[in-house]
């Protein structure tokens, strides 16, 4: 008997598409004026009979919402409609007061966009379908207690003001997808335009992945994945999947259309639905709201207010500062840490800029790292100008770039500056000529395998007695200086 599912293992591609939805940063809703600031508030307490989905209201556009999706879709290289309208998504769902979200259906904000990533030294441009404006629904609660299970609704947060962003099916890989993501949250960031914080929600992203046979213009079977939280799970998510479809055709199975749930304490996905049966959304154009044709003077207006963005920012630091791409890259990434090396170059012009690239790269990321704080916070307990003087006395030889190192934990961790705790701790390094003798000596009696070991030609011997005086000065000895005077003091043996 023949079978005629796919058995062959082919050679397939991953196909990826995503699909961002961000919060704006507005103070107010999408269509009322209800506080959009609702993240630490007492559930049902920002809302009015509009965000409550009550009959009879009318909904009003937040102008500051649509001119913060004019940005995006201006940063994101999309040409800017000149007709945009609203339009009713009709679905049944408890945390939809109104039976319907107010979103975009064919005339969205911004199409035909692009961004660049940059994936194994290469760059690739990946294509942004389009950028439109919605709103975002209620929270449910689910409760389970003494046998009752119930819901709860939150309406605070129905009706803020949403961004959806959807790339084209151009990414190839989990790894292109996390350097979209990345480079869009990056962008969304130095526009101001969104927190896009993922833990809170603001950032949320859903994929679509096939997988087809290379040389194939055909998808195989389109799946969306859902539920995932951060950078990490969405490319564990991405590779996971791709590797369970290949995996269901080469075991003679076939793929269905579907949702799929990743669940990160098990790391697979699984089915949430069949997607055989579409939705039906009937959407129409929403009667309460007027269509937006922006004028050219309004849109080269919104042009104007923004930023200088990560790839420019890149490049100038390149050029200006004089780093390596990869030093650049790092600092740009984010436009606070790019804001904060900034000041710091302003503080004290004099320090070399790749060495205040290092102090960023290597120990305050590793303090970020371990304390969970951000560079906002780092910024407001180590002032520039505290920060510079630290490196200063390392380039004036007062203390070593080891003890640096805790000095500067110290100053995050008390707001301190450098000098007091230098002088507190009496961290000073020896650069007495007669005290670093002393020492020298020391060290040569203590030691008489490595002073033998010298004798003999080993020049290592002298690297290990120097870390020895170190030992014994409690890291402050000036390294150059010991070197020196223990390959004399052993010279005059
Ligand atoms: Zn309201």
């Amino acid at each position: 008997m023949e079978s005629n599912t796919v058995t062959a293992p082919a050679e397939y591609e991953t196909v990826i598409g995503l699909e961002v939805h961000a919060q704006l940063r507005t103070r107010s809703k999408m269509y009322c004026r209800c506080s959009a600031d609702y993240a630490s508030a007492p559930p049902n307490t920002h809302v009015c009979p509009v965000c409550l989905g009550m009959p009879g209201v009318l909904p009003n556009i937040n102008r500051q919402a649509v001119e913060y999706a004019m940005m995006t879709a201006l940063a994101l290289n999309c040409s800017i409609s000149d007709y945009t309208k609203f339009d009713r998504k009709n679905y049944p769902y408890p945390d939809l007061m109104k039976g319907y979200q107010i979103s975009q259906y064919d005339q969205p904000v911004g199409v035909g966009g692009w961004l660049n990533i940059e994936v194994g030294g290469e760059v690739k441009r990946i294509g942004v379908t389009r950028v439109h404006q919605e709103e975002d629904v209620a929270k449910l609660l689910h409760r389970d207690e003494g046998g009752l299970s119930y819901s709860l609704v939150d309406v605070n947060r129905s009706g803020t003001p949403l961004m959806e962003i959807v790339s084209e099916p151009d990414m190839r890989s989990a790894e292109e997808a996390r350097a979209y993501l990345v480079k869009l949250h990056s962008i969304l960031r130095y526009l101001g335009v969104s927190t896009a914080n993922m833990e809170e929600g603001s950032f949320r992203c859903d994929a679509n992945i096939s997988i087809r046979p290379r040389g194939s213009e055909k998808l195989l079977a389109k799946v969306e994945v859902k539920n995932m939280n951060s950078f990490r799970a969405v490319f564990r998510a991405l590779e996971y999947e791709g590797e369970r479809q290949r995996k269901v055709l080469s075991q003679g199975g076939r793929l269905a259309q579907e949702t799929r749930g990743w669940v990160e304490a098990e790391g697979k996905t699984v089915s949430q639905r069949s997607k055989e049966f579409a939705h039906d959304y009937r959407y129409f154009p929403e009667p309460d709201l007027p269509p937006i044709t922006p004028s050219a003077e309004w849109i080269a207006e919104v042009r104007a207010r923004l930023p200088e963005l990560p790839e420019a920012r890149m490049s100038r630091f390149m050029t200006q500062y004089g780093l390596p791409a990869y030093d650049a890259g790092l600092l740009t990434e984010s436009r606070d840490m790019a804001d904060y090396y900034e000041s710091l170059i302003k503080a004290a012009p004099g320090l070399s800029s790749k060495e205040m690239a290092n102090w960023l790269a290597g120990p305050v990321a590793g303090i970020l790292n371990t304390s969970g704080c951000d560079i906002i916070e780092f910024s407001a307990r180590v002032s520039p100008a505290n920060f510079t003087e630290l490196v200063g006395l390392v380039g004036a030889s007062v203390i070593n770039a080891g003890t640096a190192k805790s000095v500067l934990e110290e100053m995050f961790g008390s707001g301190k500056t450098a000098q007091s705790i230098i002088e507190e701790k009496g961290l000073a390094q020896i650069s007495d000529t007669g005290a670093l003798e002393a020492a020298a000596i020391q060290v040569i009696k203590d030691n008489p395998q490595a002073v033998a070991d010298y004798k003999a030609g080993k020049a290592q011997a002298v690297k290990f007695m120097v870390g020895q005086l170190m030992r014994l000065s409690k890291g402050r000895a000036n390294p150059n200086m010991a070197a020196e005077i223990i390959t004399r003091k052993l010279g005059e043996l």
